[in-house]
Order: structure tokens, then C-alpha cells, then sequence
């Protein structure tokens, strides 16, 4: 079986500042710095941490050579990534000192797809295979129909919520991860039980992984539901928190794990993620996870 993550890949230039900036206001910066990101490359990266082996699809410009390195360096297989011509993604990231984050996302070649280079892409999978997606890429919604039709395992992480995702059938997709902000905005559930009733209602045969920030994460399918609480931990910087989150609950699953320890390796991976700096830096290495006593 193998998996494939058709993402985005984002260079993040990371602001520290006192507080997040409100309309009209200019604060200086005390610290920027770049980082290799995306919601595609980091989870990518958090699911080759995990033990996965992975293969990434997607879009970068001419000046993604690093975006390009940063995957080889960690095992994730970028045969399937294409250059095209302009510039690859990029956010800006303000980050508080309480390690709150907001980010401004340019899509750049993240937004270059065509169905032929999907279809190209998936070409190489076949019934079984795993696709994880995110919302940072165009034909989003082609990507779906497609590996739905060739009996590909659909996983979604919706985020960040935007009109795109109303054109796409979410019916197809098996596992939905989201954070409450993406699970307000997709089911208009006021707290996590609302959104996760309005989420199984919807997509009955779908495994449901809401992630709660500091209050934890639930799981729930038809069947059951798990609750899980964070590790405690500083929080320096919520960057790739989901993200690292996704990738180890996706690995885990792949690894056959229960879920209830599927959700707590996550929760310890992604707790050590907000315990440091950055996105793919802050991203742990399963022996990390292991031989870390948080
Ligand atoms: P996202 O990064 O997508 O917004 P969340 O903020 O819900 O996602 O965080 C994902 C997971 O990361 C949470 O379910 C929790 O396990 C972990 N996490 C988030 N914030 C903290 C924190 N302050 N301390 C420890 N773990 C955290």
C-alpha cells in the first residue's frame, strides 16, 4: 500500500512580535526568520518522521530548490513534484509571546495544477492506496472525484476553510481531521459535540479527528468516540501543532495501531511541536516521541 500526500509547499517567514497586529497598526519585529512550510510539506514531513514512507505531490516555482531539499533530507519522495515557472508559496507568520499564531498565505505554485498533472500523479496509485489532502492547492475538488474513482483511501485535513471546499464531495473523503475553528466553519456547530453531531450526520461512513487546541482532541466515528487530553508543555510557537498532529495519527492508523493510542502518540508529537520554534523544525522524530518524558 502505498502513500501519497498531494499538498502545498510554502516558504513561512516567521515574525515575532508582542502582540498580533490589528487594522491600521505598524509594530516592529524583534526576530524573522525563514522556514521550509506548508500544511502539504509539513505533514509530509510529520508522517516520514513517524516512519511513514511517502510520496509528495505538488507545485513549486524556480525558487523551490529548498522546499525541494527539505523533503529529500527528511525521506519523503518528491519525484512526483513538478517546477513550474514563477514563484512557490509563501505566508508571513505572526507570532505572539504567548506563541499564538495568525498567517497570510500566498498560494504561488500552489495554485498551478492542472488536471493533467493530477492525473499524471495518480496514475502511479491504485485501489488501497492512502491520499492525504489539505485545502493550500487548486483542483482540490478533480483531486477527490479522482482517487475516489480509483478506490484510493481519502483523508482530509479542510483547512484553512474556504469556497473551494464547497465545490468538492466531501462524502468521498473517510477521514476528516480539522481543528474547532475549521469544524465551526464547516458544520456552523457552536461547540466540538454540535460540529461533531453535524459532521457524523452529514458523513455517516467518516471517521471525524477534531483537534481542540489546549482542551485535547475527540474522535468519533459510528461506532465510538475517544477523548484525549493534551501534554502539558510550554508553548512557545502552535505552528504545525495540526499538522504534526495529522501525520502521526495518520501513521499510527497506517501502523495499525488502536485508536485511542493513535490519538495519544499524536497529542505527545504535536505537544512537543508547540514546545518548540517554527514548523518543520518543531516537528518530532518518533524516537523523540518515544524517549521524550513529557
Ligand atoms: P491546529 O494547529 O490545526 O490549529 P490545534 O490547535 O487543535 O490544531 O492543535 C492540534 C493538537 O496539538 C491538539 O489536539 C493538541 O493535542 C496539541 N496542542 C495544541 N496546543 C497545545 C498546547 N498548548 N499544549 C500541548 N498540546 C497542544
Amino acid at each position: 500500500m502505498k502513500v501519497l500526500n498531494f499538498g502545498s509547499l510554502n516558504y513561512d517567514y516567521v515574525y515575532s512580535l508582542d502582540h498580533i497586529l490589528v487594522p491600521g497598526e505598524t509594530i516592529a519585529s524583534s526576530k524573522m526568520e525563514v522556514f521550509c512550510g506548508g500544511k502539504g510539506l509539513n505533514q509530509s514531513i510529520a508522517l516520514a518522521r513517524a516512519g511513514v514512507s511517502v510520496f509528495h505531490a505538488g507545485m513549486v516555482g524556480e525558487d523551490g530548490e529548498t522546499l525541494l531539499n527539505m523533503c529529500k533530507q527528511n525521506g519523503v519522495n518528491t519525484e512526483l513534484i513538478k517546477v513550474v515557472p514563477g514563484k512557490s508559496g509563501h505566508t508571513i507568520i505572526q507570532v505572539d509571546k504567548d506563541g499564538q499564531n495568525c498567517i497570510l498565505l500566498y498560494g504561488g505554485s500552489n495554485r498551478c495544477l492542472t488536471k493533467e498533472y493530477v492525473d499524471e500523479v495518480l496514475s502511479h496509485f491504485e485501489k488501497g492506496d492512502l491520499i492525504v489532502l489539505q485545502n493550500e492547492i487548486n483542483c482540490l475538488d478533480y483531486i477527490i472525484d479522482k482517487a475516489y474513482e480509483k478506490e484510493m483511501t481519502i483523508v482530509l485535513n479542510p483547512s484553512p476553510f474556504d469556497d473551494a471546499l464547497k465545490s468538492c464531495d466531501l462524502s468521498k473523503v473517510s477521514i476528516f481531521l480539522l481543528n474547532e475553528i475549521e469544524g465551526e466553519q464547516i458544520t456552523g456547530g457552536k461547540d466540538p459535540e454540535e460540529i461533531l453531531r453535524t459532521l457524523q450526520d452529514k458523513f455517516p461512513k467518516a471517521k471525524i479527528v477534531l483537534t481542540l487546541g489546549s482542551n485535547g482532541s475527540v474522535y468519533q466515528d459510528q461506532d465510538c468516540q475517544y477523548r484525549q487530553g493534551i501534554f502539558k508543555v510550554k508553548a512557545v510557537d502552535t505552528t504545525a501543532a495540526g499538522d504534526t498532529f495529522t501525520g502521526y495519527f495518520i501513521a499510527s492508523i497506517l501502523q495499525e495501531k488502536p485508536v485511542p493510542e493513535a490519538l495519544k502518540l499524536a497529542a505527545k508529537a504535536s505537544a512537543i511541536a508547540v514546545s518548540r520554534e517554527g514548523a518543520v523544525p518543531s516537528i518530532p522524530t518518533l524516537d523523540e516521541v518515544m524517549t521524550c518524558s513529557i
